[in-house]
């Protein structure tokens, strides 16, 4: 079976690793992009089939045309809908849904035909698992997995579509949090409660210049101690950065706060207990050292984050992602 999809862009995130993520559907693929010309032109430089481009006006919404746009998925009846992670993109999906009568599933890592159905893997449980879903009828998911490089191919031809907005426009905009830079920096200096003192924040501020770097924290140190804008925590329910390098002082590294790290290159531990969570680098405690020292490995568990193989020395560990990409499958019901 081939799965014609649809998939929502709105911003310059995610779009090509979530065309790279249902290319395993074989079906026509159909981009709608509600912003830029320049957007539109990137992600039909990236393999989709067709691409519909929405111009917004200055002061519409991207949402605005989500009603527009899920009468136009209706006509089409594509089996599968895509949208990014982006709040207005998840809109346009919302919408289209409805209509659709999909099931809606977040957390999308990739997908692919199997038979009659859809073979979904999405991540559960804050991203500690990765779920294998098979769904028989139309599926609208939200993607979550690893973004890509986008890779010029074929590139399709981009069609204005004229609908109109709802009646909603953008009357204000307020900045609410303190624009920190930790977002989008290449090292980041986080600390948690392991720093006892308020005043041990100078010596990682000053850590934090001599390497270029921006200071985060944990949760408890901004939303408890107030020592710092929330703006710069980093977890689950903060911030979620990528930098190339990662330094976590006094930081135990429970699972909400290492989400917020997921993609960090290279992350380093400070930490004066050797047990602490924050040391140990596989989200799923694949890796297990015996008694005797020896290392024992439940490879079954294995979620296919890379991590191991990003931290590893060279030639110490080989690892090859499973045929067909989707590691260990578990089928609901
Ligand atoms: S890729 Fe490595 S770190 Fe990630 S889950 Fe598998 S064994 Fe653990």
């Amino acid at each position: 079976m081939r799965a014609d999809t649809w998939v929502f862009a709105t911003d310059e995130r995610q779009w090509a690793g979530m065309l790279a993520a249902v290319d395993g559907l074989g079906g026509r693929v159909t981009a709608a992009v509600v912003g830029s010309r320049e957007l539109a032109d990137a992600v039909a430089a990236t393999g989709p089939d067709a691409v519909l481009w929405v111009e917004p006006p200055p002061d519409a919404p991207a949402e605005a045309f989500a009603p527009a746009l899920a009468a136009a998925a209706e006509q089409a009846r594509p089996r599968v809908l895509v949208s990014t992670a982006d709040p207005a993109a998840r809109a346009l999906l919302g919408s289209a849904c409805g209509r659709l009568g999909a099931a809606l599933i977040p957390g999308m890592i990739d997908m692919a035909a199997q038979g009659d159905e859809v073979i979904v893997r999405r991540w559960a449980i804050g991203g500690e698992v990765a779920e294998t879903y098979a769904v028989a009828g139309p599926i609208a998911a939200v993607f979550a997995g690893e973004d890509v490089e986008s890779a010029p191919g074929r590139a399709a031809e981009v069609a204005t579509l004229d609908v109109p907005p709802t009646d909603m426009s953008v009357v204000r905009s307020v900045p609410t949090t303190v624009a920190t830079g930790v977002n989008d920096a290449a090292r980041v200096v986080a600390f948690g409660r392991g720093v006892q003192a308020k005043g041990d924040m100078a010596l990682i501020e000053r850590l934090a210049a001599a390497l270029g770097a921006e200071v985060a924290c944990s949760m408890p140190i901004a939303d408890d101690l107030h020592w710092m804008d929330k703006a710069r925590y980093i977890g689950r329910s903060g911030q979620h950065i990528a930098p190339a390098l990662y330094l976590a002082i006094g930081i135990a590294g429970a699972p909400q706060h290492m989400e917020g790290v997921r993609d960090a290159r290279i992350v380093v531990a400070i930490n004066n207990d050797p047990g602490a969570p924050v040391f140990r680098l596989c989200p799923a405690h694949v890796y297990t050292e015996e008694p005797d020292g020896t290392l024992s490995v439940a490879h079954a568990a294995c979620m296919e984050c890379g991590t191991c193989l990003a931290v590893a020395a060279p030639g110490s560990l080989t690892w090859h992602y499973p045929r067909g990409g989707f590691g260990v499958a578990f089928r609901e019901g």
